[in-house]
């Protein structure tokens, strides 16, 4: 069975000593409290609830699965009681608005968390994870009376919160949803349609759902600027704010998949329920954003999560087996085989996880770090300058790590050889679990898209240029540290070349839109992987201090680097080869006639 220790002390390295977000995020207004000891506390308390009481339920969870008998669904034994510990230990509102029964954390902290807690059970971390989705949208566009109604609930996460897009003809292209609105003469609106694959659509854990739902009103205009967003209960709250009546909202059927199968993906019908505006009329689209964007961002993490305890049950699994002869001698007491650790190939899966978990962890903390300080800071420029940041790395972060999710996951199965294939050693589940954060909340090529389509134009480009600048300023504000320059050099070159291939993209691009859609996975991925590279270079100057300056775990440092060398002259080159792909241009893919295919 396998087993998950929180990475505490590589989590509290990225904030405290390589981001110093105790000096960024404690100057900011509200978090004057956040002290390095209670984040300290925070991540130790929250890594016992996910260690203890959410982990042991993962592959139980899995094996039990949700089920579904006339409209209602059973989530796997425990996931109540589990559910009921997570909430009222203040899980769901650390970092939510403290005016509505929140704890008004900074948001890095909850991301922290939340790597910790999809590490544990990525089924579980659905739930709460879109209602927090949910709050953050209902919060930014709703009026005060359904803010009113509704917030204080769901941060406390009695009732929880869903998003409603797709639709059976309405997958990436929202343009095509169907589900109608028609206004009542109360203000409220009818909601008719259905929905399908909605994530905690019915469920056993809370006393209410409160779905957001995307719709046509009558005479809307076609495509994405005639969808509205509406807040449908399901149960619609009396006066003393107790859900009293069943709203017309039912559960058709949940889907058996592949993975995360505790988790219930369900066909949602909604028939003349009542709704309520969200936002303005047709803006739906734009409002639904809000949502989908920490979706997005929570998705990427659950990529890092499954990769983390991959990793640490890889790693365990080959001290412990023993099979064949070190190469270069054995050094084992075992008479006849040394451990799978001794053999460069079961090292390369494990550094490769390991290299893109610590890195991943490194820009996922930064990003958080960008998003309270888009929130709170009282410089407006610098509140659009962290926008900009974030806005630019949400595809990333969701299509890359997720991408490295499943590939960390499969790697880490390939070191238990037949047993990873095995059930009882779990490393299949992590397989299974990891896939679908490539596919839900906006496909992987659709984030692709989003990156080069859109990030990369809109404002003139002062998205990727405001990016490229902060990481050239990191590179010459290192110039005279001697020490840092091996490490340095790989990663201004990768730098140079994904500058120079972004302004050979917008041009391309510009010239021939299929230019765009041709090179937008691999651009993607040599976008990451310079991010990577920087954030290895800050891990490894940030280690030779401590180590030079004899501070710390020497022990940790020395690892730290190891792992950044490993990326940098192992992994980064890969942006090389994609280069070449990408510039190989749009025609190799188009040429061919589609009766050919
Ligand atoms: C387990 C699970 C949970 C889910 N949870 C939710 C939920 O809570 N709420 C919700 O609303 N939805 C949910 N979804 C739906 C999910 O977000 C969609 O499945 C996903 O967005 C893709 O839509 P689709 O399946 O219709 O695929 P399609 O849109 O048909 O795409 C098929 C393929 O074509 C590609 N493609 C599509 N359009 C383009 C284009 N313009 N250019 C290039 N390539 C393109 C895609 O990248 C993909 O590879 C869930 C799905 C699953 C399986």
């Amino acid at each position: 069975m396998p087993s998950y220790q929180a990475p505490i002390r590589d989590l509290r390295f990225v904030y405290h000593e390589l981001l110093d977000a105790d000096r960024t995020l404690s100057v900011l207004p509200g978090f004057e409290e956040t002290s390095p000891e209670l984040v300290d506390a925070i991540l130790e308390e929250g890594a016992k609830l996910f260690e203890q009481v959410i982990h042991p339920l993962n592959q139980s969870g899995d094996m039990q699965g949700c089920s579904f008998q006339s409209g209602e669904v059973t989530t796997p034994e425990g996931f109540r009681d589990a559910y009921r510990a997570y909430t009222e230990g203040g899980w769901c509102s650390l970092a939510a608005d403290p005016e509505l029964g929140g704890q008004g954390l900074p948001e890095t902290i909850s991301f922290m968390l939340e790597e910790m807690l999809t590490s544990a059970n990525v089924s579980f971390s659905l739930y709460p994870g879109l209602t927090r989705g949910a709050i953050s949208a209902i919060n930014l566009h709703a009026d005060d009376a359904l803010k009113a109604r509704y917030l204080p609930k769901m941060v406390e996460g009695v009732w929880s919160g869903t998003m409603c897009l797709t639709e059976s003809q309405a997958g990436s292209d929202l343009g095509l949803v169907r589900t109608r609105a028609t206004p009542r003469a109360d203000g409220s609106y009818s909601i008719t349609g259905t929905k399908i694959f909605i994530t905690g659509g019915e469920q056993d854990l809370t006393q209410n759902i409160i779905h957001l739902v995307l719709a046509r009103l009558p005479d809307a205009p076609p495509g994405v600027r005639g969808i509205s967003l509406f807040l449908v209960p399901k149960f619609l709250p009396d006066d003393n704010n107790e859900p009293a009546h069943r709203n017309g909202v039912s559960c058709g059927s949940i889907e058996q998949k592949m993975g995360i199968k505790a988790s219930s993906t369900c066909v949602i019908n909604f028939d003349n329920a009542q709704g309520f505006l969200v936002g303005p009329e047709n803006r739906g689209l734009a409002c639904m954003f809000t949502m989908m964007n920490a979706e997005r961002l929570a998705i990427g993490i659950q990529g890092l999560g499954l990769g983390e305890i991959a990793y640490q049950n890889a790693v365990a699994y080959a001290r412990e087996r023993l099979q064949g002869r070190a190469a270069s001698g054995s050094t084992a007491v075992e008479p006849n085989a040394d451990p799978l650790l001794v053999h460069p190939d079961i090292r390369r899966m494990l550094l490769t996880a390991r290299a893109y978990n610590e890195g991943a962890r490194a820009v996922a903390v930064w990003t958080a770090t960008n998003i309270d300080l888009s929130h709170r800071h009282p410089d407006a420029a610098r509140r659009s300058e962290a926008e900009d940041m974030v806005a630019l790395i949400t595809p990333v972060i969701k299509a890359c790590f997720s991408d490295l999710g499943y590939e960390t996951a499969t790697h880490c199965q390939q070191v238990l050889g037949g047993h990873g294939y095995i059930r009882e050693w779990g490393m299949e589940q992590f397989v299974r679990d990891a896939r679908i954060a490539q596919i839900y909340e906006g496909t992987n090529g659709v984030q692709a898209l989003d990156l080069v389509r859109r990030k990369l134009f809109i404002h003139g480009g002062r998205l990727p240029s405001r990016f490229f600048q902060l990481l050239a300023d990191y590179a010459a504000q290192q110039r005279e540290n001697q020490p840092l320059q091996p490490y340095l050099t790989p990663f201004i070159e990768a730098l140079e070349l994904l500058r120079e291939l972004t302004e050979w993209v917008v041009q391309q691009g510009t010239a021939d839109p299929d230019q765009l859609g041709a090179a937008a996975t691999d651009y993607l991925r040599i976008f990451a992987l310079t991010t990577f590279a920087w954030m290895w270079v800050r891990m490894i100057a940030v280690s030779l201090d401590k180590l030079d300056q004899g501070e710390g775990d020497a022990g940790f440092y020395r690892t730290k680097i190891q792992t950044g060398r490993f990326f940098l002259g192992r992994l980064l080159p890969q942006v090389q080869g994609l280069n070449l792909a990408v510039r190989s241009g749009s025609a190799l893919l188009m040429e061919m006639r589609e009766a050919d295919f």
